[in-house]
This record gives structure tokens, sequence and C-alpha cells, in this order.
């Protein structure tokens, strides 16, 4: 009888704990996150963009706002570091385009001695996950954890293309890199950026008929990368997540307009609204804890970024 009672309480933890573990897999909303990032991507333009992808297909049938608002100054580091790692500047501490190492310090750090990204935290709380990430700007390295990024790319300028004539490398042929790893890796997250935007607004001037140009060879890019997860066979189990840093104006960015601070969030994938524009407000910091939510992850402290949940079809679980 006594073992009996035993294996009876046995049994019932089993099932506790497998219950517990289910809890946990139902909490993720999708296991693949595609998270493109493209620098100098202004809202303003989308009225008049050339993006039938991005327009015609994840923003239909999608979720988006154009009202996602950078943290200031609103330039390229200190708003990549706050995508990555859920934080204002004040918090992490990049307070230039081009910072590095975070001028203040940061408020916490992790075993590796970094501010807590999303990319720290998936493989902390998931360490089988896979994480990957490709960048044409340097700057990119400094704000992701590359520690925490089982495959780091860091590639040559992908600039204005060849469309544009000029001596430099062609996003097309970037992306390529990019969709290999989809179909290779299978990765949980992904992270995939694009920095020609920005370059193409310093050099010609935002939403000029170059800037629009470049915009479409992006949309391109992004098809591409869709696609891809078509044929790795994960598409039904990915969600795309569509960021920016900040947006601009004539040649240049940094300072305190909208045009200069708003620019797109798009979510399209495995259970995310279709058609749907969001009208809750939107900080640049909410774009980690949203990709942290979708991967059932919690979240540090010390993030002050909350996941935007209206854009998930079942919203209570
Ligand atoms: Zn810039």
């Amino acid at each position: 009888m006594r073992n009996f009672a035993w294996a009876l309480i046995a049994l019932l933890g089993l099932v506790l704990a497998s219950c517990g573990q289910q809890e946990v897999k139902r909490r993720a909303k999708a296991k693949h996150v595609i998270m493109i990032g493209i620098d100098g991507w202004a809202s303003k333009s989308m009225a008049q963009a050339d993006m039938p992808t991005v327009k015609g297909k994840l923003m239909a049938e999608g979720s988006y706002t154009l009202e996602k608002r950078s943290v200031l100054p609103s330039a390229s580091a200190i708003n990549w570091a706050s995508n990555f790692m859920g934080v204002g500047t004040e918090s992490h501490g990049y307070t230039t385009w081009g910072s590095k190492v975070p001028e203040i310090p940061s408020s916490v750090t992790n075993a590796h001695g970094i501010f807590p990204t999303i990319f720290s935290i998936l493989k902390e709380q998931q360490p089988e996950s896979k994480t990957a990430a490709i960048f044409d700007w340097d700057g990119i390295k400094y704000v992701i954890d590359t520690l925490a990024v089982d495959h780091v790319m860091q590639r040559d300028h992908a600039g204005y293309g060849k469309e544009f004539g000029e001596d430099c490398g062609d996003p097309l042929d970037y992306v390529k890199e990019a969709v290999q790893v989809i179909k290779e890796e299978k990765p949980t997250l992904f992270a995939v950026y694009f920095g020609g935007l920005d370059e193409t607004g310093h050099t010609y001037g935002w939403y000029t008929e170059k800037y629009y140009a470049f915009e479409t060879i992006l949309d391109e890019c992004i098809a591409q990368l869709i696609e891809a997860t078509k044929e790795a066979g994960i598409y039904d189990d990915t969600i795309f997540v569509l960021t920016a840093d900040h947006g601009g104006i004539d040649k240049g960015h940094g300072g305190i307009t909208l045009e200069e601070m708003l620019s797109p969030f798009i979510a399209y994938g495995k259970g995310i609204r279709q058609g749907f524009q969001m009208t809750d407000a939107m900080m640049q910091y909410d774009v980690a804890a949203t990709v942290a939510y979708i991967l059932g992850l919690e979240t540090p402290q010390a993030w002050v970024g909350r996941p935007m949940t209206s854009i998930f079809e079942d919203q209570n679980n």
C-alpha cells in the first residue's frame, strides 16, 4: 500500500512536470522569429513607397504601426540598442550614432558584461535555440551581444546597388547569404539588418527618388526571406518582425522631428492579426519585449519595453 502511495505521488509529479513544460511551450507564439531591421526607414516614406511585399502582403495580412517612436537621440546605435535591449538610452547607455560601448554605464549587465539583449535572454532560457545575425554595418555587433549569437555574419556594406552605378555591394547579393542561413540552420531568432537605405538618405536625401528606389530593392530582399522560410519548411511556425531605428529629414536625422523619430513596426506570420493597424502607442524598446513574448521568454526586471499584445489573433494565451 505504501509503495502504491509513492507510485501515485511520483505519477502525480510527472503529470505536473509535463503540464509545466506544456505551459512554457504554449506560451510561445511561434518557434521562429525573423527580425528584419532597416536602418533609416522613415514612416513618412510609406505613403509613397513602392514596396509590394511589405505593403501588399506584410501590412495587408499582418499587424503594423507607423507611429513607433525612436528613443533620443534619433540615431542608429542608440536605437538598435533599444530594439534589441528593451530599454531606452538612459538604461542601456549608448548615446551616439556610432557608440561601440555605452558612454553611460549600463544599468545592469549580463554574464557577458553587456546589457541583456533579446539574444542573451533567449540563450539563457532556451540554450538549445539557434541564433543568427547578419549585418552590413559593424555598429550592430556592439549592441546584440555577439557571444549569445551562434552565427554572426558581418559583411561589407551593401549599398546603393548596381542600379545606382555605385561601386559597392548589392543588397540582392547580400540577402542570398541570409536566405541560405534560413534554409540550412532554421534559426530560432535571426536578425537581418540592412544599412543601405540610411546611406542612401545621407547621400541623396530622404524621400528622394533614389531613397524610394532603394526601398523597392529592400522589398525584393524581404520577399526572398519569406520565400526562404517556405523552402525551409518553417514558414507556418515563423513570425516576421520588421523594424527600424529612425527616419530622416533632408539628408540626416538625430533630431526631434517626427520625420526623424517615427519608423515602421510590422509583424506578420503565425497567429498575427491580419490587416490590423495598431492603435496602442509603441516605443522602440517595445520591439524587444514583443519578440521575447513571441518566443515565450521572461524579460529581465531592468527592461521597460512591453509586448504589443494586440497584434495576436488569440490575445488570451
Ligand atoms: Zn544615419
